[in-house]
């Protein structure tokens, strides 16, 4: 089987200069960007990374960004008013709050707290219920990445037989309702899937998002199947790995997500499509 390999990076940056362009466009009609704020609790060292990559990437198209950084003794209430501040903030189009938060802190409560037309995450419950309807407003960007790789490399999705690995609210949960709507059968595994083998064996596309490094074996594959690996673990090495056996699954899925260089470039790429999109739909 001749396998290709879908290229992450290849796909962000098409979708980042058609960011870039639309940016461009409303600066010089309204004068105004988009404006993304990062939210970091703590002193997480991996948060801390992703944060300074998404600012990063967020200067490369034209988008402001601005980050806020948070104690890790930081109260829930003080939590509150600063979100609460950048729900005002005309400024502002999109508020990312990184998580983990730390403990004392409830998450489901802070991120309910983000305006909804600013929740560039799509992590609140109204942008669920859209999503949950066939009608989003913000697509979470790990999943709405992983589509557009698939669209992009014309790999058809209606019909097939999908199995997505892992049922978090962040990913595995709105894969699988995103899969759904492009019409395939979709079969969501998770720690208490019986027969784990088997029915990752029947899938024609697999979306692995478990957080284990090289969980998915060749042996778990059908052969020609599309593999889309989402796990980013850090191995003793310091290497980084997904949660697929890149080596022994390439052999016979015929396209296949690298890590790194496969979904995480998207995640971040459909966060800054969410900004510039948050502030296109501000302006009408
Ligand atoms: P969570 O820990 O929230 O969810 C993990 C899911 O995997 C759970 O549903 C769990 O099942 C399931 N699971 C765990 N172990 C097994 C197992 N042995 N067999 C079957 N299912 C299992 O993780 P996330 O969804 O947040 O993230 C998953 C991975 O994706 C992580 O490695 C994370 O770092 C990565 N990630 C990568 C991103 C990117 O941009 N590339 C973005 C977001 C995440 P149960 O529900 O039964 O406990």
């Amino acid at each position: 089987m001749s396998k290709k390999i879908i290229d992450g990076k290849l796909v962000s940056a098409n979708i980042r200069e058609e960011i870039k362009k639309r940016t461009k466009v409303i600066k010089e009609k309204y004068s105004r960007v988009p404006g993304l704020a990062a939210v970091l609790v703590g002193e997480d060292p991996a948060s801390q990374i992703y944060v300074r990559n998404k600012r990063k990437s967020c200067a490369d198209v034209g988008i402001y960004s601005e980050e806020h950084k948070l104690s890790e003794s930081t109260t829930q209430d003080e939590l509150l008013e600063l979100i609460n501040k950048l729900n005002n903030d005309v400024n502002i189009n999109g508020i990312l709050v990184q998580l983990p938060l730390p403990n004392h802190i409830d998450e489901s409560n802070i991120l309910s707290s983000v305006a909804s037309d600013k929740d560039v995450d799509g992590f609140h419950p109204i942008n669920a219920g859209h999503l949950f309807e066939g009608k989003p407003e913000f697509i979470p960007c790990t999943p709405h990445g992983i589509i557009k790789m698939l669209e992009f490399y014309n790999i058809d999705i209606e019909g097939k037989n999908a199995v997505v690995l892992g049922r978090s609210n962040i990913v595995g949960k709105p894969a699988a309702i995103l899969l759904l709507q492009k019409n395939a059968t979709v079969t969501i595994c998770h720690s208490r899937t019986k027969n784990l083998n088997h029915e990752l064996k029947k899938a024609d596309i697999i979306v692995a998002a478990i957080g284990k490094a090289h969980f998915v074996k060749k042996e778990m594959v059908k052969e020609g199947a599309v593999v889309i690996d989402v796990g980013i673990n850090r191995l003793e090495t310091g290497k980084l790995a997904g949660d697929v056996d890149f080596d022994q699954v390439q052999e016979i899925a015929s396209f296949i997500t690298p890590v790194p260089g496969g979904v995480g470039p998207m995640t971040i790429t459909m966060l800054l499509w969410n900004t510039l999109i948050s502030l296109e739909k501000s302006i009408g």
